[in-house]
């Protein structure tokens, strides 16, 4: 666990460097979507089959950074917690999110989640469609911005409101 932390930590320095070398003295970057990267889940966080892109590279001292997330039918992240919180987004799709000991919501386009530092929670796609979330998420100034566990079961994820 501590070593993902600490690689997230490191491409999180790293990406700050490519923000300060980009970004035009006094202007802005703009990040054409055919440069952005995507990369598949790893399955020591999520379960099934799941796309990450970071959409933001934090600036210094901007104390959040964001992403989009794919998650085909029925994948899910693992359960989890955040240092600081973390605002959920669905653009696509139907999802599914859930907190520790509490029955699973689903979640519709438009819709938000807002979860506060330290609520063990999860978020997926539904058993039969896919969901695309933007996440916006607090990170410490170590780069630290999730603290992951164990997967979420079967029946922790079907258990629906
Ligand atoms: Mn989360």
């Amino acid at each position: 666990m501590k070593i993902l932390i600490t690689l997230a930590a490191v491409a999180l320095a790293l990406n700050c460097a490519y923000a300060e070398q980009k970004i035009p003295e006094g202007s802005q970057l703009v990040i054409p979507a055919s440069e952005m990267q995507a990369v598949k889940g790893s399955d020591k966080v999520f379960t099934g089959d799941v796309t990450v892109q970071q959409l933001s590279e934090p600036l210094p001292g901007m104390a959040a950074g964001s992403g989009m997330v794919t998650f085909q039918p029925g994948s899910r992240s693992f359960w989890h917690t955040h240092p600081i919180g973390q605002v959920l987004i669905i653009l696509k799709g139907e999802g599914r999110s859930g907190v520790y000991g509490e029955k699973v919501s689903v979640l519709k386009k438009g819709d938000l989640v807002v979860c506060p530092k330290g609520v063990k929670h999860f978020h997926g796609a539904a058993p039969d469609q896919k969901m695309v979330q933007m996440t916006i998420t607090g990170t410490l100034p170590d780069g630290q911005n999730v603290e992951w566990m164990e997967p979420v079961t079967d029946e922790q994820y079907n258990n629906i409101k």
